[in-house]
């Protein structure tokens, strides 16, 4: 239980409502800032606004997933009013004060580091990220589905990467009867790929892969599909790219051939927002677990 600890939610998205869901069951004191426009208030929480005040009386800060923006922005689909943590703000949180956000800019990594704040970024977390993938690739799946006239079982499916999302696409790919081929670098990756049934193949080695492809999955954070490999690609393929903004495709290339690439940033909040709130809300109270023992006095 978190009896006795404040946390305090600022800004969000709908998958903060399973982690608020979660501290109350957990009977923490929660406050909510940037919630004014929830249609179904919560009952074990209250709404307050952005100050020094309500800040300096938390255990626990948490952010969006994006966290803030570089001038400290945080955004919150929850009200119209614009929400921004200054630095007098953090400076304003208790020592042993927890910041978590899904991800860091620059702006709120060097605050936390400057005020000696604990910050921990959830999605450069294994687990966090492996949990993701299983929404990930449901939305990969729809989109291929709707933007494919053709089923994705027979189809010749390239994956490129094969870490956390990769592997989860590839496998179920293969499984719904897809041609799977990866896109890998590592020889260990060869042989896990060959060990689970996938042809594998080396990244350097793409424009003559793509060739034969009806669709292209791209989780490689990098410019991968440039435009040397899309003068390869059939015209009618479909390119998936998975990886965070700006993606790995040439997108003015591939617009100029007539190909279909698309950018599919943030699909667990878009198709499964109540999953991945889960995924967060599960790991957020697993890492607050501690504070819990030590409000029993077991450590
Ligand atoms: P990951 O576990 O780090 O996997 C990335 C893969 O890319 C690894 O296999 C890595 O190979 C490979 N790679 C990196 N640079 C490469 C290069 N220059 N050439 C060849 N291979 C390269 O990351 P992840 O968790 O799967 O996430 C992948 C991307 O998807 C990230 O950008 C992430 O932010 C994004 N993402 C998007 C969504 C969404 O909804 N669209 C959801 C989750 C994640 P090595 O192992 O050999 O380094």
């Amino acid at each position: 239980m978190l009896t006795g600890k404040h946390v305090v939610f600022l800004g969000g998205d709908a998958r903060q409502l399973e982690v608020i869901k979660s501290c109350i069951q957990m009977n923490a004191r929660v406050s909510l800032i940037g919630y004014d426009n929830l249609q179904s208030p919560f009952s074990g929480a209250s709404l307050k606004e952005l100050s020094t005040e309500v800040l300096s009386k938390a255990d626990v800060l948490v952010l969006p997933i994006v966290g803030t923006d570089e001038h400290g922005h945080v955004s919150s689909v929850f009200t119209s009013d614009t929400l921004i943590l200054t630095e007098e703000h953090l400076s304003s949180l208790p020592a042993h004060c927890i910041v978590f956000a899904g991800i860091a800019k620059p702006y709120l990594k060097d605050l936390c580091a400057r005020y000696g704040i604990e910050l921990i970024e959830l999605m450069q977390r294994d687990d966090v990220a492996i949990y993701n993938s299983i929404p990930t690739v449901e939305g990969a799946l729809m989109m291929a589905i709707q933007n494919t006239d053709i089923t994705l079982h027979g189809s010749i499916c390239l994956v490129l990467g094969m870490g956390r999302c990769g592997l989860s696409l590839a496998r179920v790919l293969h499984a719904i009867g897809a041609d799977v081929r990866v896109g890998v670098r590592s020889s260990a990756h060869h042989a896990r790929a060959f060990e689970m049934g996938f042809k594998a193949f080396d990244t350097r080695e793409l424009n003559q892969h793509v060739k034969e492809a009806d669709l292209i999955f791209n989780t490689i954070p990098a410019p991968i599909i440039t435009a040397q490999t899309l003068s390869h690609c059939p015209h009618d393929v479909v390119i998936i790219d998975l990886a965070s903004k700006p993606g790995g495709v040439d997108y003015a290339f591939a617009e100029k051939r007539g190909i279909k690439a698309i950018l599919a940033p943030s699909l667990p909040g878009i198709v499964a927002p109540k999953t991945a709130g889960r995924i967060l809300a599960r790991t957020i109270t697993q890492l607050l677990k501690p504070m819990e023992l030590q409000k029993e006095g077991n450590v």
